[in-house]
């Protein structure tokens, strides 16, 4: 799910060198700590292109290596389906995602969710499924180029996920508590927009119900779309999804950094220190 062609977007030179904000999506470039954006995230044994845990022995199973570490399907927040839709770069995942927004296949104000039947078998899956079961094939992977299709908005958790550090547990610790802080950042920058967009926090309370479920009725465990009447519900009148989508987008770019630390509250700001003291431990 991570990094699959982060070795082949950079030079070995730039490999050297490389900061975070190579790695993150542009869009966080406006706002995220600039300590937070310089820290050094050169990892040169999770070598994604030619995926080391395809091949190396020492993990407990191996992945194959077609599938990588991306069977798995993220949660993409409002405003990355809006930037994704907005520079409109032909991929198959963001035909994935215009897909999935006219079928009413789980994509709500909110971000683009896995639909309940895929987290239903993600959750009944045996360990060694991961990395293993085609099934489970993130929709935005590209099968013929055997990397991710989304890679300049993908989700935070895959932007932080490492199947091994340079640093050892302690790299790996990092990247955990690197990712904890994104995905907190990624939720209150979707809600934000929810917020400008005129939605409340019970429509936004609404939505999340159906991010991260636990307990599935049988006839949840195969939905793969929403019913007309539930998801006009959940939209709240908004028609054109492609077009609020980009608005979450535009909302998001146009902050700055002193917007970004009012959004993120005293939470954030800790959990943004708490980075920089990992950082520093490795
Ligand atoms: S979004 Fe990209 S990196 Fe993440 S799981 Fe899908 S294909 Fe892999
Ligand atoms: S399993 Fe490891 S080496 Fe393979 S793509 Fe994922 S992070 Fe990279």
């Amino acid at each position: 799910m991570g990094c699959n062609d982060r070795t082949a977007t950079l030079g070995a030179k730039t490999k050297t060198t490389m900061q975070l904000n190579v790695i993150l999506p542009g869009i966080y470039k406006n706002f995220l700590n600039a300590s937070v954006l310089k820290l050094s995230v050169v990892e040169t044994k999770a070598t994604c292109d030619n995926c080391l845990r395809s091949r190396d022995k020492r993990f407990s199973y191996t992945y194959q290596s077609h599938l990588k570490c991306c069977t798995f399907h993220p949660y993409i927040p409002n405003f990355a389906v809006g930037a994704l839709l907005t520079e409109n770069l032909a991929s198959p995942g963001l035909e994935k995602l215009k897909q999935k927004i006219n079928s009413r296949e789980f994509a709500f104000p909110v971000g683009v969710i896995a639909p309940f039947e895929y987290q239903f078998k993600f959750l009944a899956k045996e360990e060694s499924d991961f990395g293993n079961d085609a099934d489970l094939l993130c929709p935005y992977y590209d099968i013929d180029k055997n990397k991710c299709s989304v890679w300049q908005y993908r989700g935070v958790v895959c932007t932080s996920f490492y199947c091994r550090s340079d640093y050892g547990q302690d790299g790996l610790k990092f990247w955990a508590v690197l990712s904890d802080y994104l995905s907190y950042v990624e939720m209150a920058l979707a809600e934000e927009c929810l917020v400008q967009l005129d939605f409340s926090p019970r429509d936004l309370s609404d939505q999340l119900l159906y991010l991260n479920k636990l307990d599935f009725e049988s006839s949840e465990a195969v939905q793969k779309t929403l019913a007309v009447e539930v998801d006009k519900k959940l939209w709240n009148g908004y028609e054109n999804k492609i077009e609020f989508y980009q608005k979450c987008f535009a909302i998001i770019q146009k902050l700055d950094r002193n917007q970004f630390k009012e959004i993120i509250g005293s939470q954030g700001i800790e959990l943004e220190k708490e980075v920089i003291d990992y950082a520093k431990r490795r």
